[in-house]
């Protein structure tokens, strides 16, 4: 399949030539020139206090949207799997005691009607990017749909997967680069910041980055945020934690509130000078 393939379908420029704009909760807007979007939030939802506390602090540095996963897709089957349900409800929560819209991870159809009551922007993962019987429930749905590219996806692939939501009815794909897999190993994943300005030729649909998952290292964060604001993406998520060293998941690439709040303000910064 060639580029022109997607060029030419419903996430393609040729019929679509102006960026398409997701709202979220009818106030936050991502896409197009608009100002960039900070997502922020610990990788697994813990518990009820602590992730009200975060969502307080990302809001008050800056942030404009909570992520948090209540289901979560492990490597292994040992590890914490998510609070399911019970983390629904505690990233509302957060969301009433911060007024942060909130995203999260959706895993199967089972779960659709929860979220879709529950949760402003789901989340389809990495491993599911591939799931096409998911991919056209979600697009039964008038929702925000955040679509990570998969780990060994090619841009193709992807703009495909979020083809599916689109031909299912619902355009409010917002799409997410996280990093794939290569031979390099220093790295969790390799960022493939080359991917924004691909998309963006492509396609009209906004688009996100996640350099937490994309590197697995902390201290290389705040350098991929400010480097993917240059390369035009249209939003950053990030993972935070007010103790990495002791989260469930993924805490050696989450920033504590403190960095977050430095990291954001050298996205903005970046932002500025890009005119957003
Ligand atoms: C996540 O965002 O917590 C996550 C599991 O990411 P990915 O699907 O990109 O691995
Ligand atoms: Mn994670």
């Amino acid at each position: 399949m060639g580029s022109e393939m997607v060029y030419c379908s419903l996430v393609g420029r040729l019929y679509h030539p102006y960026d398409t704009i997701v709202e979220i909760n009818n106030k936050l807007r991502i896409g197009g020139q608009e100002k960039i979007v900070v997502i922020g939030g610990p990788c697994s939802v813990e518990n009820q206090e602590d992730l009200s506390e975060l969502a307080i602090d990302i809001k008050k540095y800056g942030g404009q949207c909570l992520r948090g996963g209540a289901y979560k897709p492990r490597t292994s089957p040992y590890s914490f799997q998510g609070l399911g349900k019970l983390g629904l409800d505690y990233l509302t929560c957060a969301k009433y005691k911060s007024g942060l819209p909130i995203i999260s991870e959706i895993v199967s159809e089972k779960e659709l009607y929860d979220f879709a009551e529950k949760i402003d922007v789901i989340q389809v993962g990495a491993r599911n990017m591939y799931n096409y019987e998911l991919l056209k429930f979600l697009g039964k749905i008038d929702k925000p749909i955040l679509l990570k590219r998969g780990l060994s996806a090619t841009v193709e692939e992807w703009l495909m997967s979020a083809e599916y939501i689109l031909k299912g009815g619902n355009d409010k794909v917002i799409l997410c680069e996280r990093g794939i897999r290569t031979f390099e190993t220093y790295t969790r994943n390799t960022l493939d910041l080359s991917a924004i300005p691909i998309v963006k030729n492509l396609s009209h649909l906004p688009v996100v980055v996640d350099p937490s998952h994309g590197t697995g290292r902390v201290e290389l964060i705040e350098s991929m945020s400010m480097a993917a604001i240059a390369a035009g993406a249209d939003g950053i998520m990030l993972e935070v934690h007010k103790d990495p060293n002791n989260a469930v998941s993924d805490g050696e690439q989450s920033l504590t509130p403190k960095r977050f709040k430095e990291v954001v303000n050298s996205i903005r910064r970046i932002a500025n000078v890009m005119g957003r």
